[in-house]
């Protein structure tokens, strides 16, 4: 965090003097362009998301008005950070993985369960058609839809509510992003997936798996990616 600040620090001094005059919000912006920059080389690069679309989105998102303005300047760090109400933004890593194995395409219509600070759903906006998300603590979703509208994100719809059954008014989905782990897969969301269409989604209780699940003529295909920990789905799954 002191290496991060650290680094903040100096490029923001860099860019004062280079600009030769007061720091400006542009300076800032300047700043965490770098940041952003390298947090996509090192940390989703490097560990192999190769997908050359995902990484321009998280090239172009920007984080760090997505975290509380207190943490902004931690907002490239390689840890997920606290958003209030006990809920978190994931990893940058986590994002641009699970945004990767989604495979988005142009003409897609997304369904993200647990929009929370609404990064995922910012990142995914321009590489797809549109992108509905549903957000069970409402503070949470009000904040993510008055950001996104602020930011210009035209293709993201917002839903207050319990994402378990989904988002029926606008079946079927070419893709289900689940951010949020529940202890087994919810049916209705299953449902909701076309035929051909995948969901990427952690599962478990204290031991989590991310994984993704194609939706075929003969059942499902699951896969298993890598062991995750995300907060808990609340909600009508755990009853
Ligand atoms: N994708 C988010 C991070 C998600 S954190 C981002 O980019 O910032 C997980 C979110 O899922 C939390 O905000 C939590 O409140 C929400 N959540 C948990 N259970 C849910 C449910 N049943 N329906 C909708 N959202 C849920």
């Amino acid at each position: 965090m002191n290496r991060i600040r650290k680094t903040l620090g100096l490029m923001m001094a860099f860019v004062y003097c280079a600009s030769g005059g007061e720091q400006t919000g542009d300076a800032q912006d300047r700043g965490y362009d770098l940041l952003r920059e390298r947090m996509v080389a090192e940390q989703i690069e490097a560990r192999g998301v190769t997908d050359v679309s995902v990484l321009e989105a998280m090239r172009k998102s920007p984080r760090h008005l997505f975290v509380p303005e207190a943490l902004q300047y931690r907002a490239y760090e390689d840890n997920p950070l606290p958003i209030g109400k006990d809920q978190t933004i994931s990893q940058p890593y986590i994002v641009g993985l699970m945004t990767a194995l989604l495979e988005p395409k142009k003409s897609d219509r997304i369904l993200e369960i647990g929009t929370g600070s609404g990064y995922q759903a910012a990142v995914l906006s321009s590489l797809v058609d549109s992108v509905f998300t549903i957000e069970i603590i409402e503070s949470l979703g009000a904040q993510a839809r008055r950001r996104l509208a602020a930011l210009g994100y035209g293709n993201v719809w917002v839903r207050i509510g319990d994402g378990y059954r989904g988002w029926p008014e606008h079946v079927p989905f070419d893709a289900i992003i689940v951010t949020a782990a529940p202890s087994r897969i919810p049916e209705p969301l299953i449902d909701q997936l076309k035929l051909g269409g995948r969901m990427v989604i952690p599962v478990g209780e204290a031991n989590q798996e991310l994984q993704v699940i194609v939706k075929t003529v003969d059942g499902l295909r699951t896969r298993s990616v890598i062991p995750v920990r995300f907060v808990p789905m609340t909600g009508e799954i755990k009853k």
